[in-house]
């Protein structure tokens, strides 16, 4: 059964098929300016939806939920434990928020979904046969553990000073400019850690564990092995060497704790009040990795490095034809 919402034609039963992935403009040459200043606040674009909510939200924290500086000079249980149950509370509300809304109410069907089957899969290669179950296990016990030792760790070196700290007073624009740039810096370094991750040891031992989540939801998104915890967090380390202040850390780390969840939704669009479908950003570019696995290593493409580096995918049959040519000459040559 098919219907019709707001122009756009809508498969009730199946998966939905959206349009073809486009390279965000930023790094395109000839520079196009008109372009670029439409992606940076256009919507949607680099700012809306999701980046404007995660610099609006490090700032929530740094401000309001995270203990000052000077009780942070030496570990103990108290501070680190706000740090610990803060990240956690926000990984509940969004991770479990996003699945309570498609999932448990499913308040829109399977509208603007790209699975084939619900994310929720009874299967004894998931922990307790149970695919949600598996991943909120991996996602709490390993994600939000090694999350909070990056930025517990950090915040310590920061109260310190052992290591560059930016004060807002000495240099205003760098920080600015810094605190504006961090996604840049996530999506570069996530297709360099998940490049890595595909090699074929590390796939193995410590990525396949990712993969067992073919049709995906958002607990999929930190359901990871904690070696990948490790590697996928580490972007944090950059403020060891670069002046920074703790507001840049944890803006970066938190963003890279909470963006699974959308970055794994398994739907396209928001469809509001039965009405006005609203798209949710590039949500299709990590679903295709998922379905295609030898593509889309980047976050989502903001830095075009999958582009650069021959494994863009944007949806289209000409890439999945270009894949699986990839993978013949793959097994030839192995
Ligand atoms: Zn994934
Ligand atoms: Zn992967």
């Amino acid at each position: 059964m098919s219907s019709e919402i707001d122009g756009y034609k809508v498969n009730d039963e199946t998966e939905w098929s959206p349009a073809l992935i486009t390279t965000p403009p930023l790094f395109s040459w000839p520079l196009r300016p008109f372009l670029i200043l439409k992606y940076l606040f256009g919507y949607p674009g680099y700012f809306l939806p999701r980046n404007i909510c995660y610099m609006a939200l490090a700032l929530v924290t740094w401000f309001f939920l995270t203990p000052n500086l000077e009780s942070m000079e030496t570990f103990n249980v108290e501070w680190v434990s706000v740090i610990y149950f803060r990240n956690l509370a926000f990984m509940f509300l969004v991770f479990g928020g996003w699945h309570f809304r498609f999932y448990i109410l499913k308040a829109q069907g399977k509208r603007f979904s790209f699975n084939k089957r619900s994310p929720q899969a009874k299967h004894r290669r998931f922990l307790f046969g149970d695919q949600v179950y598996d991943n909120m296990l991996y996602s709490v016990l390993g994600g939000c553990t090694i999350w909070t030792t990056y930025e517990v760790i950090t915040m310590w070196a920061f109260a310190n000073n052992l290591i560059p700290f930016l004060d807002w007073d000495t240099s205003p624009i760098w920080f600015i400019i810094l605190f504006l740039v961090i996604p840049l810096f996530r999506d570069a370094h996530f297709y360099v850690v998940h490049r890595i991750l595909h090699i074929r040891f590390l796939y193995k031992h410590v990525h396949a564990l990712h993969h067992k989540n073919v049709d995906i939801g958002p607990w999929s998104g930190l359901a990871m092995h904690p070696f990948e915890h490790l590697l996928y967090f580490s972007g944090i380390l950059v403020h060891w060497l670069v002046l920074s202040h703790p507001i840049h850390a944890i803006l970066h780390v938190q963003a890279t704790g909470l963006t699974p969840a959308l970055g794994h939704l398994g739907f396209d669009k928001y469809l509001f009040a039965e009405k006005k479908p609203l798209t949710l950003g590039q949500r299709y570019f990590h679903y295709l990795h998922h379905k295609y696995f030898e593509c889309n290593y980047g976050g989502d493409g903001t830095v075009p490095m999958d582009k650069w580096f021959g494994s863009f995918h944007d949806g289209s049959e000409e890439s999945n034809k270009l894949i699986l040519e990839r993978r013949k000459k793959a097994r030839i040559g192995a």
